[in-house]
């Protein structure tokens, strides 16, 4: 017998129907023997009609408010999960982030979970029950005031309460078959990945591979948490994020490339003519760093030796570019540069894979591929096992398509299945 977390995503619970659809499906595995705790989304899109219906009450909605706001879509769908688990003659207990133990700091919107204490949760899965639990959302230490864990969440409590109770895996459903070496909406020959290591998994999350959120990553690989992505709409094996080999005792198979993972949701922004002298930069990231955004890529180029002055680019999200152009303005005197450049019609393509440490001609492949597509490079950034580019944002699905080909990703095998939702 083992215990077994399982998250559902929105589109697995978008209406009445899927609602029942999943409650089966959980009820056969408890039924099968397993102890089952799970973690549920808000259902489809309520979290985007809950923050455009508050943006209709006020332009700027304290952060407090907005976050009681928003739980209350995963509370929607936990409780009618209970009922419809009830219904099959299975007894189910649903419990908000509060009544589920998971304390997080106070930042709202994107509060951290520091503890998570599921009394409550191992005492219903004790008598049999199975425990809903509305994913997303906790209570802070200091102030038990309800948060949010930010966009994708409930991955991250997932992850924290299969930590927190010593699960045996940790089941996240969605709606494609697991983790593809590339978003299928975009490649349909797209191959699903049967076992990825953290690092790789981390570095594709944190490259805009929207599948699993980048914090629910990171907890899973401090804790070990094995994570099984997978479809609620197919009962096929998904992908199994571990460092952990394989039973036969194989090593881990370790392909070159993993996959390649795009990203539209970045801006970016050049610093035009910035003095060529010791401290400028550190003044500006200063300003960017102190309007609260956090930065990517960074470019700086050779100064031009008749001027002394050099141009400085960076990526950041498009969401931060109007609150780091506002504070950069406001710096323009005491930095001294002549203009900024604000441009959020890029996109960021990144090669992602751990054998790429030991095999060299990884770049010069990815950037012949980009040439014979006819793209051009914009920025580049590295590290260990991850090389990404930007190119115009409309040539970014065509770029991602020459660089699943040319790293022959592509599978020979039937479509990859995109079983439902938007993608966002
Ligand atoms: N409902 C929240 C969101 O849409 C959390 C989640 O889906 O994981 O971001
Ligand atoms: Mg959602």
């Amino acid at each position: 017998m083992a215990l077994i977390v399982q998250k559902y995503g929105g589109s697995s619970v978008a209406d009445a129907d899927s609602i029942k659809r999943v409650a089966k499906r959980i009820t056969e595995a408890k039924r099968a023997g397993d102890d089952v705790v799970v973690v549920v989304s808000a259902m489809g899109d309520t979290t985007d009609e809950l923050i455009d219906l508050a943006q209709q009450v006020t332009p700027l909605p304290p952060q407090r408010e907005m976050d009681i706001l928003l739980t209350a879509g995963e509370r929607i769908s936990m409780s009618l999960l209970a009922m419809a688990i009830s219904n099959l003659g299975v007894e189910a207990q649903s419990f908000t982030g509060q009544q589920a133990g998971v304390i997080t700091d106070d930042v709202h919107g994107r509060a951290r979970i520091i503890d998570v204490s599921p009394s409550r949760i191992q005492a219903a899965v004790d008598s049999g029950a199975v425990a809903i639990v509305a994913g997303f959302q906790g209570v802070t230490q200091r102030t038990n005031d309800v948060t949010t864990l930010g966009r994708g969440g409930s991955d991250t409590t997932a992850v924290a309460l299969a930590a927190a109770l010593g699960a045996d895996v940790c089941e996240i459903y969605t709606d494609v078959d697991g983790v593809f070496t590339a978003d299928p909406r975009i490649v349909p020959s797209a191959r699903k990945i049967d076992r990825i290591s953290y690092d790789e998994m981390l570095e594709m999350a944190a490259s805009g591979a929207k599948v699993l959120m980048l914090r629910c990553v990171e907890y899973a690989r401090r804790y070990g948490v094995p994570v099984h992505v997978r479809s609620s709409f197919s009962t096929r094996t998904g992908t199994l994020v571990t460092d952990t080999p394989d039973e036969g005792g194989a090593p881990m198979e370790q392909p070159i490339i993993a996959g390649v993972a795009h990203d539209r949701s970045e801006a970016k922004i050049t610093i035009v003519d910035v003095p060529d002298v010791p401290g400028k930069a550190a003044r500006i990231f200063q300003v960017v760093a102190g309007s609260g955004v956090n930065l990517d890529m960074i470019v700086q180029n050779v100064s031009v030796a008749s001027t002394g002055r050099t141009d400085i680019s960076f990526t950041l999200p498009a969401s931060d570019g109007a609150a780091a152009t506002a504070a950069l303005t406001e710096h323009q005197p005491d930095i001294g540069f002549t203009s900024l450049q604000y441009d959020d019609m890029i996109g960021k393509l990144s090669l992602i894979g751990a054998g790429m440490k030991s095999h060299p001609g990884v770049s010069a492949k990815l950037f012949a591929a980009l040439s014979d597509a006819g793209i051009n490079i914009e920025m580049i950034s590295t590290s260990e096992i991850r090389i990404s580019v930007v190119t115009r944002a409309d040539q970014l699905d065509d770029a991602v398509r020459a660089v699943h080909t040319a790293f022959d990703l592509d599978s020979s095998e039937e479509q990859a299945v995109v079983y439902g939702g938007t993608g966002r």
